[in-house]
């Protein structure tokens, strides 16, 4: 059984409580993270550290604790489930009040709820899916306007994977006025002419943490990068498409609404900055 982090004790997973009160239960009012492991150790957490205070703030609610404090709870939990590799999962809500009310809470009465459990997933970066690549399907972006602020108000993504499921695919690309924004859980991208073309930042993507390092990357072995927005048509016309997020690192795309993107295999751009993703993670790991 895994032993699981909330309010501050370290309980195995049948034990751990929150209330029926808490807004996040309630009302979506929280906020998550997550971090992947590899060899036991945390993937980009201070890239994790300072968006979590960033999606706090924009609520207006405070950091419970400050960034080694939180280090420490992820390492504590790595070290209790034995995970080498996989991830954290953190969540904060505005806490749990007397009633059930749109206002927010007093904060110096009602503290924030924090959570914290580890999902055991060996092979994520061996992963044999990265060499067979994904299919997606384009659908419409109906989730509310501030996506840079991760909350865990996930419904529509998770219809959105549900339809990628029942239409044959593995996942959903969002298009908001004739663009592609992002995929379900992870951000988009496609390759033309040997250029990187990824959404800007705004507020209608989040803001990943990974397409930050992969960016970097990107521009550091001289790759051209351009941040803006692409449809759908185009990305179907790419020589490559992928997707990044902390869990799939960079993931191949092969199909999109049914039609082949770069012959229907994967690319050599996407397969390289996978590779060199994956050994400057593990490099920088802690
Ligand atoms: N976009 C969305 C909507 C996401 O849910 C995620 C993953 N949580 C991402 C992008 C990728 O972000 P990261 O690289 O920080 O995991």
């Amino acid at each position: 059984m895994r032993t699981v982090y909330v309010n501050g004790a370290y309980l195995p997973e049948d034990e751990a409580k929150v209330s029926i009160f808490d807004r996040g239960f309630l009302m979506a009012d929280g906020v998550y993270e997550v971090t992947s492991v590899l060899g036991g150790k945390l993937v980009d957490f201070a890239g994790h550290a300072e968006r979590l205070k960033r999606s706090l703030s924009e609520l207006d609610m405070a950091a419970p604790m400050d960034d080694p404090a939180l280090l420490e709870v992820h390492r504590e939990l790595v070290r209790l489930n034995g995970i080498d590799e996989g991830m954290v999962y953190l969540q904060i809500t505005r806490g749990a009040p007397g009633d059930r009310d749109f206002v927010f809470p007093d904060p110096e009465e009602t503290p924030a709820t924090v959570v914290l459990f580890t999902q055991s997933k060996p092979g994520l970066a061996a992963n044999p899916g990265a060499k067979q690549g994904i299919k997606v399907i384009g659908i419409e972006d109906q989730r509310w306007g501030r996506r840079d602020i991760k909350t865990v108000q996930l419904l529509y993504p998770s219809m959105g994977k549900m339809m990628a499921k029942a239409a044959g695919a593995d996942d959903a690309w969002m298009i908001e006025d004739g663009h592609v924004t992002e995929g379900t859980s992870n951000n988009a991208y496609i390759v033309k002419g040997g250029a990187i073309i990824t959404r800007h930042l705004g507020t209608e993507i989040l803001h990943g943490i990974t397409r930050a390092a992969v960016l970097r990357f990107a521009r550091e072995a001289q790759m051209v990068v351009e941040e803006r927005p692409f449809t759908i048509e185009e990305a179907q016309q790419a020589d490559e498409a992928f997707i990044t997020s902390a869990t799939t690192f960079v993931m191949p795309v092969v199909e999109i609404d049914g039609a082949p993107v770069g012959g229907g295999k994967v690319g050599p751009v996407a397969t390289r900055l996978r590779e060199i993703y994956i050994e400057e993670s593990r490099k920088a790991a802690v």
